[in-house]
Protein backbone atom coordinates (compact mmCIF):
# COMPACT_ATOMS: atom_id res chain seq x y z
CA UNK A 1 0.00 0.00 0.00
CA UNK A 2 2.86 2.52 1.19
CA UNK A 3 4.75 1.74 -2.23
CA UNK A 4 1.77 1.83 -4.45
CA UNK A 5 1.31 5.77 -2.96
CA UNK A 6 5.06 6.47 -3.17
CA UNK A 7 4.87 5.94 -6.37
CA UNK A 8 1.68 7.99 -7.50
CA UNK A 9 3.12 10.34 -5.56
CA UNK A 10 6.64 10.33 -7.16
CA UNK A 11 4.73 10.43 -10.65
CA UNK A 12 2.31 13.47 -9.72
CA UNK A 13 5.05 15.22 -9.16
CA UNK A 14 6.40 14.57 -12.21
CA UNK A 15 9.45 12.44 -11.53
CA UNK A 16 8.35 9.68 -13.48
CA UNK A 17 7.06 10.24 -17.10
CA UNK A 18 3.81 7.89 -16.29
CA UNK A 19 1.87 10.49 -15.04
CA UNK A 20 2.55 13.60 -17.43
CA UNK A 21 -0.62 12.44 -19.83
CA UNK A 22 -3.19 13.13 -17.08
CA UNK A 23 -1.66 16.54 -16.58
CA UNK A 24 -1.58 18.04 -19.84
CA UNK A 25 -4.93 19.02 -19.48
CA UNK A 26 -4.48 21.42 -16.99
CA UNK A 27 -1.33 22.85 -18.97
CA UNK A 28 -3.45 23.70 -21.87
CA UNK A 29 -5.66 25.32 -20.15
CA UNK A 30 -2.53 27.81 -18.57
CA UNK A 31 -1.18 28.00 -21.68
CA UNK A 32 -3.94 28.86 -24.33
CA UNK A 33 -6.29 30.53 -22.43
CA UNK A 34 -4.13 33.50 -21.38
CA UNK A 35 -6.49 36.52 -19.07
CA UNK A 36 -7.60 39.22 -20.94
CA UNK A 37 -5.79 41.60 -18.97
CA UNK A 38 -2.90 40.49 -16.16
CA UNK A 39 -0.15 37.84 -16.99
CA UNK A 40 -0.92 35.35 -14.62
CA UNK A 41 0.65 32.40 -16.77
CA UNK A 42 4.66 32.34 -16.22
CA UNK A 43 5.47 29.26 -17.46
CA UNK A 44 5.71 27.16 -14.93
CA UNK A 45 5.97 23.53 -14.44
CA UNK A 46 2.96 22.83 -12.63
CA UNK A 47 3.81 19.43 -11.64
CA UNK A 48 6.51 20.16 -9.82
CA UNK A 49 4.90 22.23 -7.41
CA UNK A 50 3.27 19.83 -4.49
CA UNK A 51 0.43 22.32 -4.06
CA UNK A 52 -0.31 21.65 -7.32
CA UNK A 53 -0.40 17.67 -6.73
CA UNK A 54 -2.50 18.55 -3.40
CA UNK A 55 -5.15 20.83 -5.04
CA UNK A 56 -5.52 18.08 -8.03
CA UNK A 57 -5.15 14.66 -6.04
CA UNK A 58 -6.34 15.99 -2.59
CA UNK A 59 -5.64 12.89 -0.13
CA UNK A 60 -5.67 10.61 -2.85
CA UNK A 61 -1.70 11.49 -3.36
CA UNK A 62 -2.56 10.82 -7.30
CA UNK A 63 -4.75 9.57 -9.78
CA UNK A 64 -4.27 6.10 -8.89
CA UNK A 65 -3.74 4.65 -11.98
CA UNK A 66 -0.60 4.43 -14.23
CA UNK A 67 -1.44 7.16 -16.32
CA UNK A 68 0.29 8.03 -19.57
CA UNK A 69 0.48 10.65 -22.49
CA UNK A 70 -2.40 10.15 -25.77
CA UNK A 71 -4.43 12.49 -27.41
CA UNK A 72 -6.10 13.93 -24.53
CA UNK A 73 -3.16 16.09 -23.83
CA UNK A 74 -4.38 18.60 -26.64
CA UNK A 75 -7.85 18.82 -25.31
CA UNK A 76 -8.38 22.12 -24.12
CA UNK A 77 -10.04 22.75 -20.70
CA UNK A 78 -12.69 25.34 -22.32
CA UNK A 79 -13.65 21.85 -25.10
CA UNK A 80 -13.54 19.23 -22.84
CA UNK A 81 -17.10 18.02 -22.56
CA UNK A 82 -17.22 14.58 -20.72
CA UNK A 83 -20.16 11.97 -21.42
CA UNK A 84 -21.55 10.66 -18.63
CA UNK A 85 -22.23 6.68 -18.34
CA UNK A 86 -23.61 7.31 -15.20
CA UNK A 87 -27.34 5.26 -15.25
CA UNK A 88 -29.78 6.66 -13.34
CA UNK A 89 -33.30 8.25 -12.58
CA UNK A 90 -33.61 11.55 -14.80
CA UNK A 91 -37.44 13.57 -13.79
CA UNK A 92 -38.71 15.66 -16.55
CA UNK A 93 -40.54 18.58 -14.12
CA UNK A 94 -42.20 20.26 -16.84
CA UNK A 95 -43.52 23.35 -14.44
CA UNK A 96 -42.90 24.09 -10.87
CA UNK A 97 -45.05 22.71 -8.12
CA UNK A 98 -46.14 26.00 -7.03
CA UNK A 99 -46.59 29.13 -9.10
CA UNK A 100 -43.16 31.25 -8.89
CA UNK A 101 -42.64 34.65 -8.91
CA UNK A 102 -38.27 35.27 -10.86
CA UNK A 103 -37.46 38.02 -8.56
CA UNK A 104 -34.11 38.68 -10.67
CA UNK A 105 -34.70 38.54 -14.33
CA UNK A 106 -33.73 41.37 -16.64
CA UNK A 107 -35.60 42.64 -19.75
CA UNK A 108 -35.93 39.88 -22.32
CA UNK A 109 -38.24 41.37 -24.56
CA UNK A 110 -37.97 44.56 -26.80
CA UNK A 111 -41.29 43.94 -28.88
CA UNK A 112 -44.72 42.92 -27.55
CA UNK A 113 -44.89 39.60 -29.83
CA UNK A 114 -41.82 38.67 -27.86
CA UNK A 115 -43.49 39.88 -24.58
CA UNK A 116 -45.93 37.44 -25.69
CA UNK A 117 -43.88 34.60 -26.14
CA UNK A 118 -42.44 35.22 -22.71
CA UNK A 119 -45.85 35.17 -20.94
CA UNK A 120 -46.52 31.74 -23.05
CA UNK A 121 -43.55 30.36 -21.77
CA UNK A 122 -44.02 31.90 -18.19
CA UNK A 123 -47.81 30.00 -17.90
CA UNK A 124 -45.86 26.38 -19.59
CA UNK A 125 -43.13 26.39 -16.59
CA UNK A 126 -45.50 27.54 -14.04
CA UNK A 127 -43.87 31.31 -13.15
CA UNK A 128 -46.76 33.07 -11.86
CA UNK A 129 -44.71 36.83 -12.47
CA UNK A 130 -41.56 38.09 -13.36
CA UNK A 131 -39.70 40.50 -11.53
CA UNK A 132 -37.98 42.50 -14.51
CA UNK A 133 -34.78 44.12 -12.77
CA UNK A 134 -34.63 46.74 -15.81
CA UNK A 135 -31.63 48.81 -14.44
CA UNK A 136 -33.12 51.71 -16.50
CA UNK A 137 -34.49 55.07 -15.35
CA UNK A 138 -35.91 58.02 -17.27
CA UNK A 139 -37.67 57.83 -20.81
CA UNK A 140 -36.47 54.13 -21.10
CA UNK A 141 -38.30 53.13 -17.74
CA UNK A 142 -41.47 54.49 -18.86
CA UNK A 143 -41.24 52.57 -21.95
CA UNK A 144 -40.81 49.41 -20.13
CA UNK A 145 -43.89 50.36 -17.92
CA UNK A 146 -45.72 50.08 -20.93
CA UNK A 147 -44.22 47.11 -22.44
CA UNK A 148 -44.62 44.59 -19.61
CA UNK A 149 -46.82 45.72 -16.75
CA UNK A 150 -49.37 48.07 -18.37
CA UNK A 151 -49.71 45.38 -21.25
CA UNK A 152 -49.94 42.26 -18.42
CA UNK A 153 -51.14 43.61 -14.98
CA UNK A 154 -49.68 41.36 -12.47
CA UNK A 155 -47.49 39.04 -14.42
CA UNK A 156 -44.60 41.51 -14.58
CA UNK A 157 -43.49 43.43 -12.17
CA UNK A 158 -40.75 46.49 -12.71
CA UNK A 159 -38.08 47.50 -10.99
CA UNK A 160 -36.49 50.94 -11.91
CA UNK A 161 -32.62 51.75 -12.18
CA UNK A 162 -30.44 54.70 -10.28
CA UNK A 163 -29.41 58.16 -11.75
CA UNK A 164 -25.42 57.66 -11.99
CA UNK A 165 -24.97 60.54 -13.95
CA UNK A 166 -22.86 63.42 -12.71
CA UNK A 167 -22.25 61.96 -9.41
CA UNK A 168 -19.99 64.50 -8.09
CA UNK A 169 -22.14 67.55 -8.67
CA UNK A 170 -23.25 68.51 -5.57
CA UNK A 171 -27.22 67.99 -6.22
CA UNK A 172 -26.61 64.17 -7.24
CA UNK A 173 -27.96 62.97 -3.73
CA UNK A 174 -31.20 65.48 -4.33
CA UNK A 175 -31.15 64.08 -8.36
CA UNK A 176 -31.22 60.54 -7.58
CA UNK A 177 -33.64 60.82 -5.35
CA UNK A 178 -35.81 62.99 -7.21
CA UNK A 179 -35.78 60.29 -10.06
CA UNK A 180 -36.82 57.43 -7.63
CA UNK A 181 -39.46 58.83 -7.08
CA UNK A 182 -40.84 59.85 -10.53
CA UNK A 183 -39.86 56.01 -11.19
CA UNK A 184 -41.92 54.71 -7.95
CA UNK A 185 -45.33 56.83 -8.90
CA UNK A 186 -45.05 55.13 -12.69
CA UNK A 187 -45.00 52.21 -10.97
CA UNK A 188 -41.55 50.75 -10.02
CA UNK A 189 -42.06 47.84 -7.00
CA UNK A 190 -37.95 47.80 -6.48
CA UNK A 191 -34.55 49.36 -7.51
CA UNK A 192 -31.62 47.45 -9.23
CA UNK A 193 -30.41 45.37 -10.00
CA UNK A 194 -27.21 47.54 -8.54
CA UNK A 195 -24.00 46.38 -9.36
CA UNK A 196 -20.77 46.96 -7.79
CA UNK A 197 -17.85 44.47 -8.61
CA UNK A 198 -15.30 46.83 -7.81
CA UNK A 199 -15.53 49.50 -9.46
CA UNK A 200 -18.35 51.16 -7.95
CA UNK A 201 -21.83 51.30 -8.80
CA UNK A 202 -21.25 53.36 -11.85
CA UNK A 203 -19.03 50.75 -12.78
CA UNK A 204 -16.79 53.58 -14.23
CA UNK A 205 -13.06 51.65 -14.41
CA UNK A 206 -11.72 55.17 -15.52
CA UNK A 207 -12.52 56.72 -11.34
CA UNK A 208 -9.63 56.24 -9.51
CA UNK A 209 -10.28 54.19 -5.70
CA UNK A 210 -10.76 57.69 -3.76
CA UNK A 211 -14.30 59.08 -6.27
CA UNK A 212 -15.69 55.81 -6.89
CA UNK A 213 -19.22 54.89 -5.64
CA UNK A 214 -19.79 52.10 -3.45
CA UNK A 215 -23.20 51.37 -1.45
CA UNK A 216 -21.83 52.38 1.33
CA UNK A 217 -21.02 56.20 0.54
CA UNK A 218 -22.96 59.13 2.15
CA UNK A 219 -24.18 60.41 -1.16
CA UNK A 220 -26.61 57.65 -1.08
CA UNK A 221 -28.18 57.98 2.25
CA UNK A 222 -30.85 59.70 1.49
CA UNK A 223 -31.59 57.83 -1.15
CA UNK A 224 -31.49 54.40 0.52
CA UNK A 225 -33.90 55.81 2.91
CA UNK A 226 -36.38 57.02 0.67
CA UNK A 227 -36.35 53.45 -0.49
CA UNK A 228 -37.21 52.09 2.85
CA UNK A 229 -39.98 54.78 2.65
CA UNK A 230 -41.34 53.86 -0.43
CA UNK A 231 -40.97 50.26 0.01
CA UNK A 232 -39.10 49.15 -2.54
CA UNK A 233 -36.66 46.74 -1.79
CA UNK A 234 -33.27 47.53 -3.19
CA UNK A 235 -31.33 44.27 -5.48
CA UNK A 236 -27.65 44.40 -4.82
CA UNK A 237 -24.70 42.82 -6.66
CA UNK A 238 -21.83 43.62 -4.54
CA UNK A 239 -18.41 41.78 -5.17
CA UNK A 240 -18.62 38.93 -7.52
CA UNK A 241 -18.01 34.95 -7.16
CA UNK A 242 -14.89 34.82 -5.32
CA UNK A 243 -12.83 32.80 -7.98
CA UNK A 244 -12.85 36.18 -9.71
CA UNK A 245 -10.32 37.42 -7.26
CA UNK A 246 -7.77 34.38 -8.29
CA UNK A 247 -5.61 34.28 -10.80
CA UNK A 248 -6.57 32.66 -14.35
CA UNK A 249 -4.33 29.94 -13.97
CA UNK A 250 -4.66 26.13 -13.31
CA UNK A 251 -6.18 26.89 -9.78
CA UNK A 252 -8.99 28.88 -11.18
CA UNK A 253 -12.17 27.52 -10.07
CA UNK A 254 -14.65 28.54 -12.80
CA UNK A 255 -14.06 27.14 -16.43
CA UNK A 256 -12.74 29.48 -19.31
CA UNK A 257 -16.76 30.59 -19.75
CA UNK A 258 -16.38 32.59 -16.66
CA UNK A 259 -12.69 34.22 -17.55
CA UNK A 260 -14.25 37.54 -18.82
CA UNK A 261 -15.32 38.28 -15.07
CA UNK A 262 -12.27 38.03 -13.58
CA UNK A 263 -11.32 41.08 -11.73
CA UNK A 264 -7.61 39.79 -10.59
CA UNK A 265 -5.04 42.30 -10.26
CA UNK A 266 -7.39 44.95 -10.63
CA UNK A 267 -6.82 48.05 -8.77
CA UNK A 268 -10.03 47.24 -6.84
CA UNK A 269 -11.13 46.36 -3.51
CA UNK A 270 -10.78 42.62 -2.13
CA UNK A 271 -13.98 40.43 -2.22
CA UNK A 272 -13.67 40.44 1.57
CA UNK A 273 -13.58 44.23 1.71
CA UNK A 274 -16.38 44.44 -1.36
CA UNK A 275 -18.86 41.92 1.29
CA UNK A 276 -17.57 44.66 4.29
CA UNK A 277 -18.94 47.52 2.19
CA UNK A 278 -22.68 45.35 1.49
CA UNK A 279 -22.37 45.02 5.47
CA UNK A 280 -21.88 48.30 6.17
CA UNK A 281 -24.61 49.18 3.93
CA UNK A 282 -27.13 47.14 5.55
CA UNK A 283 -26.04 48.34 8.91
CA UNK A 284 -26.39 52.11 8.07
CA UNK A 285 -29.55 51.26 6.55
CA UNK A 286 -31.46 49.21 8.90
CA UNK A 287 -35.21 49.85 7.43
CA UNK A 288 -34.06 49.35 4.18
CA UNK A 289 -34.58 45.76 2.21
CA UNK A 290 -31.51 44.57 0.26
CA UNK A 291 -31.86 41.86 -1.40
CA UNK A 292 -28.36 40.83 -1.84
CA UNK A 293 -28.38 38.80 -5.04
CA UNK A 294 -26.72 35.83 -6.24
CA UNK A 295 -26.42 34.30 -3.02
CA UNK A 296 -25.11 37.23 -1.51
CA UNK A 297 -21.90 36.16 -3.85
CA UNK A 298 -21.51 33.87 -0.58
CA UNK A 299 -22.53 30.78 -1.92
CA UNK A 300 -19.84 29.12 -1.69
CA UNK A 301 -19.36 29.71 2.38
CA UNK A 302 -22.84 29.24 3.78
CA UNK A 303 -21.85 29.48 7.15
CA UNK A 304 -20.63 33.01 6.56
CA UNK A 305 -23.90 33.70 5.05
CA UNK A 306 -26.05 32.49 7.34
CA UNK A 307 -23.88 34.72 9.83
CA UNK A 308 -24.88 37.91 7.80
CA UNK A 309 -28.36 36.62 7.71
CA UNK A 310 -28.36 36.51 11.58
CA UNK A 311 -26.47 39.47 11.96
CA UNK A 312 -28.67 41.91 9.40
CA UNK A 313 -32.34 41.28 9.67
CA UNK A 314 -32.87 43.78 6.41
CA UNK A 315 -30.09 41.34 4.27
CA UNK A 316 -32.21 38.99 1.93
CA UNK A 317 -30.95 36.76 -1.04
CA UNK A 318 -31.81 35.48 -4.24
CA UNK A 319 -30.91 32.41 -5.69
CA UNK A 320 -30.35 33.22 -9.37
CA UNK A 321 -26.94 33.23 -11.51
CA UNK A 322 -26.18 30.20 -8.21
CA UNK A 323 -27.35 26.83 -9.26
CA UNK A 324 -23.94 26.04 -9.66
CA UNK A 325 -23.24 26.36 -5.92
CA UNK A 326 -26.69 24.92 -4.82
CA UNK A 327 -26.10 22.27 -7.00
CA UNK A 328 -22.72 21.35 -6.34
CA UNK A 329 -23.22 20.67 -2.17
CA UNK A 330 -27.29 19.62 -2.00
CA UNK A 331 -27.12 18.72 1.50
CA UNK A 332 -26.12 21.68 2.57
CA UNK A 333 -27.71 24.19 0.50
CA UNK A 334 -30.93 22.15 1.66
CA UNK A 335 -30.46 22.43 5.29
CA UNK A 336 -29.69 26.32 4.47
CA UNK A 337 -32.71 27.03 1.92
CA UNK A 338 -34.47 25.53 4.83
CA UNK A 339 -33.35 27.52 7.74
CA UNK A 340 -34.09 30.63 5.91
CA UNK A 341 -36.51 30.23 3.49
CA UNK A 342 -38.20 33.46 4.99
CA UNK A 343 -35.10 35.45 3.64
CA UNK A 344 -35.03 33.94 0.50
CA UNK A 345 -36.34 34.66 -3.09
CA UNK A 346 -36.18 32.29 -5.94
CA UNK A 347 -34.43 34.01 -9.32
CA UNK A 348 -32.81 32.98 -12.29
CA UNK A 349 -31.37 35.79 -14.26
CA UNK A 350 -30.51 34.03 -17.25
CA UNK A 351 -32.63 33.46 -20.50
CA UNK A 352 -36.68 33.27 -20.59
CA UNK A 353 -36.08 29.20 -22.53
CA UNK A 354 -38.48 27.13 -21.03
CA UNK A 355 -35.66 24.28 -20.46
CA UNK A 356 -33.74 27.05 -18.64
CA UNK A 357 -36.69 27.10 -15.97
CA UNK A 358 -37.59 23.45 -16.12
CA UNK A 359 -34.05 22.67 -14.89
CA UNK A 360 -34.37 25.18 -11.90
CA UNK A 361 -37.63 22.69 -10.77
CA UNK A 362 -35.29 19.61 -11.49
CA UNK A 363 -32.81 20.94 -8.79
CA UNK A 364 -35.35 21.92 -6.54
CA UNK A 365 -37.79 19.86 -6.45
CA UNK A 366 -36.41 16.36 -7.57
CA UNK A 367 -33.42 14.00 -6.12
CA UNK A 368 -31.75 13.44 -9.03
CA UNK A 369 -28.13 12.89 -9.35
CA UNK A 370 -25.50 13.86 -11.31
CA UNK A 371 -26.79 15.70 -13.84
CA UNK A 372 -25.39 18.68 -16.03
CA UNK A 373 -25.03 22.13 -14.48
CA UNK A 374 -23.22 24.65 -15.22
CA UNK A 375 -19.30 25.36 -14.94
CA UNK A 376 -18.79 22.22 -15.78
CA UNK A 377 -20.18 20.45 -12.14
CA UNK A 378 -22.76 18.14 -12.19
CA UNK A 379 -25.48 18.53 -10.12
CA UNK A 380 -27.71 16.53 -7.44
CA UNK A 381 -31.36 17.66 -6.73
CA UNK A 382 -32.25 18.95 -3.29
CA UNK A 383 -35.56 17.19 -3.21
CA UNK A 384 -36.94 20.19 -1.02
CA UNK A 385 -40.08 19.86 1.08
CA UNK A 386 -42.97 20.92 0.00
CA UNK A 387 -43.60 24.23 2.58
CA UNK A 388 -40.17 25.13 1.67
CA UNK A 389 -40.93 25.05 -2.15
CA UNK A 390 -43.72 27.08 -1.69
CA UNK A 391 -42.01 29.39 0.85
CA UNK A 392 -38.83 29.58 -1.41
CA UNK A 393 -41.21 30.47 -4.68
CA UNK A 394 -43.27 32.47 -4.16
CA UNK A 395 -44.43 33.27 -0.02
CA UNK A 396 -41.32 35.35 1.14
CA UNK A 397 -41.43 37.37 -2.34
CA UNK A 398 -44.96 38.34 -1.72
CA UNK A 399 -44.32 39.15 1.51
CA UNK A 400 -41.16 41.93 1.02
CA UNK A 401 -43.18 42.95 -2.14
CA UNK A 402 -46.19 43.21 -0.37
CA UNK A 403 -48.01 41.59 -3.13
ZN1 LIG B 1 -26.00 40.29 -10.77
Amino acid sequence: MTKRRDFIKKSVLGTGSIAIGSMGLSCKYSISNPAPTVDTHPKKDWHTDPEWSKIKYGDWGGPGVSAGPGPMDTVLVKDYAPRSSVVTKETFVPKAKYPVIDCHIHVLAKTPEEVAEWVRTMDEVGIEKSMVLSEETGAAFDALVDLLPKAYPGRFLLYCGMDMTDIEKPDYSERVVGELVRCYNKGACGVGEIIDKGFGITGNTSLTRDRTLHPDDPRLDAFWEKCADLKMPVSLHVADHPSCWTPLDVYQERSPDYQHFNQFGKDIPSYDELIEIRNRTLEKHPDTIFISCHMGNQGHDLEKLSLALDKYPNLYIDTSARDYEIGRTPRASARFLIKYKNRIVFGTDQSRDKSMYQIHWRLYETDDEYFVGRVGWRYYGLELPEPVLKTLYRDTANRIFNL
